[in-house]
C-alpha cells in the first residue's frame, strides 16, 4: 500500500501515536500544535510524493516481496541495477528536502526491508523460526500500511564511565523486567527519538556493545500507541510568534522534533521481538551478517549528498552576491566544498559498483559507505563554519521580518542599504535568512549536532575505521612497507 499525506494526517488525528508531552502538557493533537504540526506537514509532504507526477516513476515499484506496489524504499535490492534503483528514489526525497529531515519514514524502511531480507540467514539460524517469522510479519506490516517509524538507540546520559547495568538503577536504561506468557514487560528510556512524537511504530535496537547484560539483549517492534510508551518532547525550535517561513525557511519545513522515549513498564507481545538474550550476536547484526552499519551509513551518504548540493549553492550564492568570489582565500573556502561533494557524489556511486552481492541481498560497499558518512561527521560542520567565515559579521544584521518590507518608509531604506551587487534588497535578505536558519538558528545548530552525532560519537567512528572497518585489510597496507624494509640492505654481518 502506498499512502497519501491526508491517510498520514489522519492517522496522527486519531491517535496512533504515543503519549507525548511538551513542557508539562499532555498533547492531544500533534497535528496542530506548534511544535510538531510543520513537521507534521512534511511527513505528510513524503507520501505525497509517491503520487507526484513527476516523481511517482522514482518512488513506486512492484514489490515482489509483498506482491503489490510499495514505497521504493521498501524494496529489497537484489543486484545492482536494483540498488541503484533504491539509492535513486532514496535522492529524489532527499533533493525535495535538501538534504534535511533526515528521520523522515524512508530511514526506518530500510531497516526494517534490511532485517527482512536476513530473516532467514541472521534472525532465523541465531534465534530461531519464531523470531525469524516475526522479521517477516513486521516487514509485511510495514509495507502493507506504509507505516512510519521512530528509532532510539542509546541510553540516557547518567554515567558513561560505567555501563549501564552497574548504575544505581539498571532500568535507566531499556532492559527485561519480567516475562509473561504474552510477551516481556520493558522498562527504561532512550535517547534519543527523532519524530517519537508523531510516529506509529517503534524500534527499539540498543547498542548493546557496550553492555552485555543479557537483560538487555532485545531488539524489538511496538505500536507507539502501547500503553506506556511516553516521548517527552525537547522545545520546539518553530519560529517565534509572527515570523514565518520568510524568517526562518528551513526551520518552518525541516524542523524535525527530537523528544526522550520512556517505556514504561511496556509489554512487548513475543511476536514482535527479533532478538532476544544473546547479546554475543550483536556482531553479526551490526558488523557482518545483517550489517546494519554500512546501511545506515548507505543513507547518510545519500542524505548527505543532497544537503551538500544545498550548502555548496548557498556559499556560492552568498560568494557572487556580495562580491567576494575573487578572492583566493574564499575561491580555496567554495573549493572545499566542492571537493567534500565530490567524494559524497564518488562514494554513493563506488558503494554501489563495489556493492555485496549477497543470497538475499545486494548490499552497498561497508568501507566505502562508512569511509564518507564518517567524514562527514567533520566535513558538515566544517562547511557550517566555511559559511560562517565568508558570510562574517554581515550575516547577523538582518531586518528582523517580512513587515520591514511592507513599511514604504523602511523598504526605501532597505532597497538602498540591503541590496547588494548582485541582489535586489529582498533577494539579498532571503538569501540571509536561509544563511542564518542554517548555521546560527536553533534548527541550524541542532542540524550541526545531528552531522556530527547522529551516528554515534565522531572520535570513536574515526578510530573504528582502524580498529573494525580495516581490521583484516590494514595487513595488506603495512606489508607494503615490510616488503620495502626487506629490499633495502642490511648492514654485513
Ligand atoms: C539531533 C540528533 C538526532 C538524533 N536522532 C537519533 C534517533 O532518532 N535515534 C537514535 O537512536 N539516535 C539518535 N541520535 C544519536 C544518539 O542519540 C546519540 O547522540 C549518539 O549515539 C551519541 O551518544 P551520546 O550523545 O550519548 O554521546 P556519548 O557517546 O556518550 O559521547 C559523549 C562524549 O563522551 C565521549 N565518550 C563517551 N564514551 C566514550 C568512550 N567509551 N571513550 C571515549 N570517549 C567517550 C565522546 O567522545 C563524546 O565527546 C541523534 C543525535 C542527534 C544529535
Amino acid at each position: 500500500m502506498i499512502r497519501r499525506g491526508s491517510d498520514f494526517i489522519r492517522s496522527m488525528k486519531e491517535g496512533h501515536h504515543g503519549e507525548v508531552y511538551y513542557n508539562g502538557e499532555k498533547v492531544e493533537d500533534v497535528t496542530e500544535h506548534p511544535a510538531f504540526r510543520s513537521a507534521v506537514r512534511t511527513v505528510a509532504d513524503y507520501y505525497d510524493l509517491h503520487w507526484s507526477e513527476s516523481l511517482k516513476e522514482y518512488l513506486r515499484i512492484y514489490n515482489p516481496d509483498v506482491g503489490e506496489e510499495t514505497s521504493v524504499t521498501f524494496f529489497r535490492p537484489r543486484n545492482k541495477d536494483d540498488l541503484r534503483r533504491l539509492r535513486i528514489g532514496i535522492s529524489k526525497i532527499y533533493d525535495f528536502y535538501r538534504g534535511f529531515f533526515g528521520r523522515s519514514p524512508d530511514y526506518l524502511n530500510v531497516w526494517t526491508m534490511l532485517f527482512y531480507a536476513h530473516a532467514e540467514d541472521y534472525f532465523g539460524k541465531v534465534f530461531g523460526s519464531r523470531m525469524m517469522e516475526n522479521v517477516i510479519e513486521l516487514y509485511r506490516e510495514a509495507t502493507r500500511q506504509d507505516l512510519f517509524y521512530t528509532h532510539a538507540i542509546v541510553a540516557p546520559m547518567y554515567d558513561r564511565s560505567r555501563p549501564p547495568s552497574q548504575w544505581e538503577d539498571p532500568y535507566i536504561q531499556i532492559g527485561v523486567v519480567r516475562e509473561t506468557s504474552e510477551g516481556v514487560v520493558v522498562r527504561g528510556a532512550a535517547l534519543l527519538s527523532t519524530a517519537g512524537p508523531y510516529s506509529e511504530r517503534l524500534w527499539y535496537l540498543p547498542n548493546i556493545r557496550r553492555d552485555t547484560d543479557p537483560r538487555y539483549a532485545i531488539f524489538f517492534s511496538l505500536p507507539t500507541e502501547s500503553k506506556g510508551v511516553k516521548f517527552i518532547s525537547r522545545r520546539g525550535f518553530h519560529p517565534k510568534e509572527g515570523f514565518g517561513e520568510f524568517e526562518y525557511p528551513l526551520t518552518s519545513k525541516y524542523e524535525e522534533p527530537d523528544a526522550i522515549m520512556v517505556l514504561d513498564d511496556v509489554l512487548v507481545p513475543w511476536d514482535r521481538i527479533i532478538f532476544y538474550k544473546k547479546p554475543e550476536e550483536i556482531e553479526g547484526f551490526m558488523w557482518h551478517t545483517v550489517n546494519l552499519r554500512a546501511w545506515f551509513n548507505w543513507h547518510f551518504v545519500i542524505q548527505h549528498y543532497s544537503r551538500t548540493k544545498f550548502l555548496a549553492g548557498l556559499a556560492i550564492a552568498l560568494a557572487e552576491a556580495v562580491g567576494i568570489n575573487n578572492f583566493i582565500n574564499v575561491q580555496e573556502k567554495l573549493g572545499e566544498i566542492l571537493l567534500y561533494l565530490s567524494i559524497y557524489e564518488a562514494g554513493m556511486v563506488a558503494s554501489e559498483e563495489l556493492g555485496e552481492q549477497l543470497d538475499s541481498i545486494y548490499r552497498p560497499n561497508p568501507q566505502i559507505s562508512i569511509a564518507v558518512s564518517a567524514m562527514g561527521m567533520k566535513a558538515l560542520p566544517r562547511i557550517n563554519e566555511i559559511l560562517r567565515l565568508i558570510s562574517a559579521g554581515s550575516s547577523i544584521p538582518v531586518p528582523a521580518g517580512i513587515k520591514d518590507f511592507e513599511n514604504p518608509e523602511e523598504r526605501r531604506l532597505l532597497e538602498k542599504y540591503m541590496s547588494s551587487k548582485g541582489l535586489n534588497a529582498l533577494d539579498r535578505v532571503k538569501l540571509f535568512n536561509i544563511l542564518w536558519d542554517t548555521i546560527g538558528s536553533e534548527t541550524g545548530i541542532r542540524y550541526e549536532q545531528y552531522d556530527r552525532f547522529s551516528r554515534g560519537d565522531p572520535t570513536i567512528r574515526w578510530a573504528q575505521m582502524y580498529t573494525e572497518v580495516f581490521k583484516e585489510k590494514k595487513g595488506e597496507y603495512v606489508k607494503i612497507i615490510r616488503d620495502i624494509m626487506d629490499q633495502i640492505p642490511n648492514p654485513k654481518a
